[in-house]
């Protein structure tokens, strides 16, 4: 059990994120919650959850890729708590498109929350990190960054940005006590994994392609995400843990 360390989760109101920000409240963390809050009630039932672990937890609307908003969530999140010990940077979205006719918009729309996101969390966060000489960094990426599928090449080039950006700051930041390491969820059912699993067919090739033969539930990635948030992962940086049941194999 984890005493007296504080975890930030984005995108935190429900599928992953949630999931994550209850499962480190059990073992032991204060949370902090951030979504950009497209539904209300989402968030406070994830805040309900986590009070009868009997942890604290906090909200903080934000969304991951405006500067301004991330710069002013950080400074709430530090004054609340004094400390950040942990982020989790899962906050991500999911528009399919084929390349050939692919909006920049879109394109810029996926990179900014899903790429841009996660370096402006992070970077918000490193001074206090820095100055105590402590921090754990998890970013969701995907095996889509490692493998990707049709139709998402703009969400593969922006989980394959999050692990390169999290390769190089491991190497910038480990001799100061923070690690830096990519978690990499396969096929799982929350309303973005819905996208790869509507489609019976596709469904069942998706469970055919993985060795456990089943599709992921978001409390498949909670237990990796704790690990590397956890001192048991101390000598751990750098890295990318595939939890895909087994689809990748590298
Ligand atoms: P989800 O169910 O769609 O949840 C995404 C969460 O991110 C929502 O709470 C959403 O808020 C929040 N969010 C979106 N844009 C945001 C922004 N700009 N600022 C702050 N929060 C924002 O997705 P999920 O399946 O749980 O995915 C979580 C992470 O895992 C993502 O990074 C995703 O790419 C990754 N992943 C998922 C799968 C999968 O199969 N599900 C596979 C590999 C990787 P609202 O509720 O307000 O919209």
């Amino acid at each position: 059990m984890t005493k007296d360390k504080v975890a930030l989760v984005t995108g935190a109101s429900r599928g992953i994120g949630a999931a994550i920000a209850i499962g480190l409240a059990k073992r032991g963390y204060d949370l902090a919650l951030n979504d950009i809050l497209l539904v209300q009630d989402d968030l406070e039932n994830v805040a309900t959850s986590i009070q009868e672990t009997g942890q604290r937890v906090e909200r903080f609307l934000a969304d991951v890729s405006n500067k301004a908003a991330v710069e002013c969530m950080a400074a709430d999140v530090l004054n609340a708590f004094g400390q950040v010990d942990a982020i989790v940077n899962n906050a991500g979205i999911l528009i399919a498109g084929e390349m050939d006719g692919l909006p920049e918009t879109v394109w810029d729309a996926v990179m900014d929350v899903n790429a841009k996101g996660s370096f402006l969390v992070t970077q918000a966060f490193l001074p206090s990190m820095k100055a105590r000489k402590y921090g754990r960094i998890v970013n969701i990426a995907s095996i889509g960054g490692k493998h990707g599928a049709p139709e998402q090449a703009h969400y593969s080039a922006s989980k394959a940005a999050v692990m390169g950006f999290s390769r190089v700051l491991a190497q910038e930041v480990g001799p100061l006590g923070i690690t830096v390491n990519c978690v990499c969820p396969g096929i799982i059912f929350t309303d973005m994994g819905r996208v790869n699993l509507e489609d019976p067919q596709v469904r069942k090739a998706w469970q055919a392609k993985t060795a456990m033969a089943r599709i992921g539930e978001p409390d498949d990635v909670v237990g990796p995400v704790a690990f590397l948030a956890s001192d048991d992962a101390a000598f751990v940086t750098g890295q990318t843990l595939n939890v895909d049941g087994g689809i990748v194999f590298s």
